[in-house]
């Protein structure tokens, strides 16, 4: 697997940091994980092959994960060559995706679901407890509910003998949530803020690094982080609080995940 950081930020615009959004590449087929509105420009900017993306994944409806979406779907129709792209675009998610982009493009007759391939939609309740779903053959996936919104969701995705990828997205504290993710070879986990968080609905670094204790991932990469961490120096404090391989996400930021 390979892992592009487009968007290592939040909803407050940052000059260095897009929105959230990862381009994750599996020998089953491209995913983007989470579609903010910055994604589309920033997959170009990172010379990737977003007309021939296989899959998109939506965590929950906070506009810095899916305000993309429409103005992708937007975009890729007026691609040049795209009517020859005969295979699905799948989109996975949590609820409400399809009803909000029916509500913009019934604002202005997009067209948005009017694409020259077949556009497939999975939307995913807020599971009890982790639940396997099917995404792309030769991938497993299994999602978790989160304590961030009432639709928010993990991923975790696993290659056919290949390497496991968690991705929290955004979460407030939750143990289960370390047992979703244990021992994945990578855990794309939110770290909002440094300390005194506002909210319980995210994590700070200490809450971040008690997850990491628990989960024990190969390689942990710390990211959705607020302006407040430009002051900060985040990988030399995540150290002090567990001994594993943490990375603070940049923008532009490419990971090989091995097994
Ligand atoms: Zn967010
Ligand atoms: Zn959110």
């Amino acid at each position: 697997m390979k892992l592009v950081v487009l968007g290592s930020g939040t909803s407050v615009p940052h000059p260095r940091r897009a929105s959230a959004a990862f381009w994750l590449e599996t020998a089953a087929g491209s995913i983007l994980l989470d579609c903010s509105a910055d994604a589309p420009h920033r997959m170009a900017q990172e010379n990737l092959d977003w007309a021939n993306l296989d899959a998109i994944w939506i965590s929950h409806l906070h506009l810095d994960h899916c305000a993309g979406l429409a103005p992708f779907l937007f975009g890729i129709k007026w691609m040049p060559g795209i009517d020859r792209r005969k295979k699905p675009l799948r989109i996975f998610g949590c609820e409400g995706i399809q009803k909000l982009l029916k509500a913009t493009d019934q604002t202005n007759n997009y067209g948005l679901f009017e694409q020259p391939f077949p556009l497939a939609f999975h939307e995913f309740a807020p599971p009890e407890s982790r639940q396997p779903v099917e995404m792309l053959n030769g991938l497993s996936a299994e999602i978790f509910s989160t304590p961030h919104r009432d639709e928010s969701l993990a991923l975790r995705v696993t290659e056919m003998n290949g390497p496991t990828l968690v991705y929290s997205s955004d979460t407030g504290y939750s143990e289960g949530l370390a047992e979703f993710a244990r021992s994945a070879d990578l855990l794309i986990l939110e770290c909002s803020f440094y300390q005194n968080k506002p909210t319980a609905k995210h994590l700070e670094l200490a809450d971040a690094m008690l997850l990491a204790q628990l989960a024990e991932p190969a390689t942990l990469l710390l990211t959705h982080l607020y302006p407040e961490w430009d002051a900060v120096n985040l990988e030399s404090e995540a150290r002090r609080l567990w001994d594993g391989k943490a990375l603070a996400a940049t923008d532009g930021l490419i990971l090989d995940v091995d097994k």
